[in-house]
C-alpha cells in the first residue's frame, strides 16, 4: 500500500549515468537513499527519448545499455531489500524512438510543422501512439509490481493539427478541426478528451494492480501551464492519487520562493504534491551544491507543505555523497515528529485567486500578477493560500478574511456573486490593475464589473485629468513620483464612493502620490466599506512594482501591500524580527507546525552559508488551548498563552526551524 506519510523520494534518471561503464548501481543508490532520510525511490523507466531501462517488448533499449541488464528490475529488488517504496516513472508524450518510424503520430503545430521540445519530438495521444504507450505502462506495472507509477508529460498540444485530432474531434463533437480551433468548444473538448485519456491510462495501470498509486507529473503551479498540458489538475485532483509539479527549485533559475507557489498550488488542489530539490546546482554538472543550499531547498519545500524529491547524481569526482549525508541529518528529526510533514489545513487568512477561467476568456496570463502578490505577501510574512476558480463559493471562501484578485480580467457572474456575498458577510476583497475589466469573450467592458463594489470607475486610456486616481501602464508606481507621466501611458480611474487609503494609513499617502497635473496627493489605493467587509482597489501593477518587470521595481511596494492586507484583516500568525525569515504555518494532527526558514535574498549565487536571525517573536491568534511548544531540533522555546493568543519567543534561526504547537489551533 502506497502511504505518503513522511515521504521523501530519491529520484534516479539512468540517463544521467554512463551505463556502458556500469555506473548505475541500484544497491548503492538505495543504500544512500535510506541513510539520507529517503522512504521511496523514483526511477525513470521510460525516457524522454522513448527508451526503456529494462528489456521491453515495446520500447528500444537506451544507448550504452549493457545487454542483459534490467535496471528497473534491479531497483525494484533493491527497494524491497531496503524497505523503500518503488515508484518507476514513464514518460508519456515525448518519444524520439517512435517518431522516427511513425512521423504521422507526432503532434502538429499551428504552422503545419511537427511539434517538439527542442530536438525531442512530441507524440499525439489522439493517434495510434496511445496504444503504444499504454503497452509500455502495462508492461512496467505487470512486470515490476511497483507501489506507485509516475506518468510524466501527459500532454496534448493546444491546436494540434494532426490527423488523429481531426478524427477524434469530429467523432466526439461533429466539429471540423480547422474551423473549431481557438473556440471555447474546441478548448473544452481538448480538456475533456485529455482528461479521459489520462484517466484511461491510470486505470489501465490500476487494473493490473489495484492498490497502485498513480501520480501525474509536470503540471507546475500556473493555470497557464495546465493549458499547455491540455488538462485541468483542479478538475482531476479527485481521482489522481497525487501530483508532482516537476519543477526543481533553483534549477532552472527558480528561486526558493518558487517552493511557496508550488506548495500553495498543491494545497489548493488538496494534494500533498512533490517538489524537486536538486542535489546539483545545474543538470549535467558534477558539482554538488553546498549543504546549506540543499537544506534550504528541502526546508522550503517542507515548509510550504510539499514533499521533497531529491535528485541524485552518479559517483563522479568531485561530486560525492556528502550532500546526501547532510540531507539525512536534516530529515532525521522528522522521523520522530511525522506530524510536521502532515499539513491538514493552512492557517492563512489571505487567499490569492489563481484563475484559469479569466485568463482563458481573455487570452491573458495573469499568473505573474498572482506571483507578484504572493511574493509581496511572503516577504511581508503574511500567510496566504491560492484559491482556484472552483473555490469562489461561500464555502470555499469561508476560511478566509481577505481575497486578492490580482488583475483577474474576468470572473463569471455566479462566482462574482460569491465574492460580493463574501464581502457583505465581513470578508475583504482586494482588486488590482485591470481586474474584472473584461467580458466572457475577452471584450473590454465600459467599466469594471466591480465598479459598484469598489466605488471607482474606469475612465479610459490616457484620459485622466487632475484629481483622478491613476494606474500608469508602464510606470505603475514610480520611485520618482514628481516626474510628469507621459500622455497615453496611464489608465485613469475616477473615484465615486471610495476613500483614499491614505486617510486610514497615513504613511501610505506619500509613497503612493502619483503625479498628474496638480493632483500630487492622488493615492493608488482606495477602499470602501460594505456591511462588515471592505473592498479595496490597488491602482498599480504588482508585477512591475514587486517583481520589477520592465525595470519598475518600487521598493516600498511590498511594505505597502503588507500594510494594506493587514489593515484588511488577513493575518493570523504575526512574526516580529528576523527580516529574512520566511514563515509557514499549518494545522497538523494535534496542533500546528510553524516552519521558519532563514532565506537570504537571492542574488543568483549558491547559498554557502546563512547569517542567523536574531530574536523572533511569533504571535498566533485564535488559539483555544496549548499544552506545549517544542522545536524539532530540540532547542528551547519559551511561550505563553493569554486571551487566545499564543506568544512564542525564539532565539536565533540559522537556517531552518520547525516549531510544533500541541493543542487546538
Ligand atoms: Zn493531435
Amino acid at each position: 500500500m502506497w502511504d505518503e506519510t513522511g515521504l521523501v523520494l530519491y529520484a534516479v534518471d539512468p540517463g544521467q549515468y554512463d551505463l556502458s561503464r556500469g555506473e548505475l548501481e541500484a544497491e548503492r543508490v538505495c543504500r544512500r537513499a535510506k541513510t539520507g532520510g529517503g522512504t521511496a525511490v523514483r526511477l525513470t523507466a521510460h525516457s524522454l527519448l522513448g527508451h526503456a531501462y529494462y528489456p521491453s517488448e515495446f520500447a528500444p533499449l537506451a544507448f550504452g545499455y549493457e545487454y542483459g541488464r534490467d535496471y528497473v528490475g534491479e531497483f525494484a529488488e533493491a527497494c524491497r531489500r531496503h524497505g523503500l517504496r518503488f515508484a518507476p516513472a514513464v514518460n508519456v508524450a515525448a518519444n524520439a524512438a517512435v517518431a522516427a518510424s511513425r512521423p504521422d503520430w507526432r503532434q502538429i503545430g499551428p504552422n503545419g510543422a511537427p511539434h517538439g521540445w527542442g530536438d525531442v519530438p512530441v507524440m499525439c495521444l489522439n493517434t495510434g501512439y496511445l496504444a503504444h504507450i499504454t503497452d509500455v505502462v502495462r508492461e512496467v506495472v505487470a512486470r515490476y509490481g511497483p507501489d506507485c507509477l509516475l506518468l510524466e508529460n501527459v500532454v496534448t498540444l493546444d491546436g494540434c493539427r494532426c490527423h488523429g485530432c481531426e478524427v477524434a474531434l469530429h467523432d466526439d463533437t461533429g466539429l471540423d478541426l480547422e474551423a473549431a480551433l481557438g473556440t471555447e468548444a474546441y478548448r473544452e473538448w481538448r480538456y475533456q478528451r485529455t482528461e479521459r485519456l489520462a484517466w484511461n491510462l491510470a486505470m489501465a495501470a490500476k487494473g493490473l494492480r489495484g492498490d497502485l498509486a498513480v501520480v501525474f507529473a509536470g503540471a507546475a503551479w500556473r493555470p497557464g501551464r495546465g493549458k499547455a498540458m491540455g488538462w485541468r489538475p483542479e478538475r482531476t485532483a479527485e481521482w489522481m492519487d497525487n501530483l508532482e509539479t516537476g519543477f526543481a527549485v533553483r534549477w532552472y533559475g527558480h528561486s526558493l520562493e518558487e517552493a511557496d507557489l508550488l506548495g500553495a498550488y498543491h494545497r489548493a488542489l488538496r494534494k500533498t504534491g512533490w517538489c524537486w530539490v536538486e542535489y546539483a546546482p545545474r543538470p549535467y554538472t558534477v558539482l554538488a551544491c553546498p549543504p546549506t543550499e540543499l537544506r534550504l531547498k528541502a526546508a522550503s519545500v517542507i515548509a510550504a507543505g510539499s514533499r521533497p524529491v531529491v535528485w541524485t547524481l552518479p559517483p563522479m569526482p568531485p561530486a560525492d555523497d556528502s550532500g546526501l549525508d547532510t540531507l539525512g541529518e536534516f530529515l532525521a528529526p522528522f522521523g520522530g515528529a511525522p506530524a510536521a510533514l502532515e499539513p491538514e489545513a493552512s492557517l492563512a487568512r489571505t487567499a490569492v485567486l489563481l484563475s484559469r477561467t479569466g485568463d482563458e476568456a481573455t487570452g491573458r496570463d495573469t499568473s505573474e500578477q498572482a506571483r507578484a502578490w504572493c511574493t509581496a505577501l511572503s516577504r511581508e510574512r503574511i500567510l496566504w493560500d491560492f484559491v482556484l476558480d472552483g473555490q469562489l463559493t461561500r464555502n470555499g471562501l469561508a476560511h478566509y478574511r481577505v481575497l486578492v484578485l490580482p488583475g483577474t480580467p474576468y470572473i463569471p457572474p455566479r462566482e462574482w456573486a460569491a465574492v460580493v456575498d463574501f464581502v457583505w458577510a465581513g470578508g475583504s476583497v482586494l482588486l488590482a490593475g485591470e481586474a474584472t475589466r473584461y467580458g466572457p469573450h475577452g471584450e473590454a467592458l465600459p467599466d469594471f464589473a466591480a465598479a459598484e463594489l469598489l466605488g471607482v470607475s474606469y475612465v479610459g486610456e490616457g484620459a485622466a485629468s487632475a484629481g483622478d486616481y491613476l494606474r500608469v501602464a508602464d510606470l505603475p508606481l514610480t520611485e520618482a513620483p514628481r516626474q510628469p507621466v507621459p500622455a497615453g501611458r496611464c489608465v485613469a480611474i475616477r473615484t465615486d464612493d471610495a476613500q483614499a487609503l491614505g486617510s486610514v494609513l497615513p504613511g501610505a499617502a506619500d509613497s503612493l502620490a502619483l503625479p498628474l497635473g496638480d493632483a500630487e496627493e492622488a493615492p493608488g489605493i482606495t477602499w470602501r466599506i460594505h456591511g462588515g467587509g471592505r473592498a479595496a482597489y490597488f491602482a498599480g501593477d504588482a508585477e512591475a512594482v514587486v517583481l520589477g518587470h520592465g525595470g519598475t521595481r518600487f521598493s516600498a511596494a511590498e511594505q505597502l501591500i503588507g500594510e494594506l492586507v493587514r489593515w484588511l484583516g488577513g493575518e493570523r500568525v504575526r512574526v516580529r524580527g528576523g527580516r529574512d525569515l520566511s514563515v509557514h504555518a499549518h494545522r497538523v494532527p494535534g496542533g500546528a507546525a510553524v516552519h521558519l526558514v532563514a532565506r537570504p535574498p537571492s542574488d543568483g549565487r549558491l547559498f554557502e552559508s546563512v547569517t542567523p536571525s536574531g530574536e523572533i517573536e511569533i504571535v498566533v491568534s485564535q488559539v483555544l488551548y496549548v499544552s506545549g511548544v517544542r522545536a524539532l531540533d530540540g532547542t528551547e522555546v519559551s511561550w505563553e498563552l493569554a486571551n487566545r493568543r499564543l506568544r512564542i519567543v525564539v532565539r536565533g534561526v540559522e537556517e531552518y526551524r520547525c516549531l510544533m504547537i500541541d493543542g487546538a489551533v
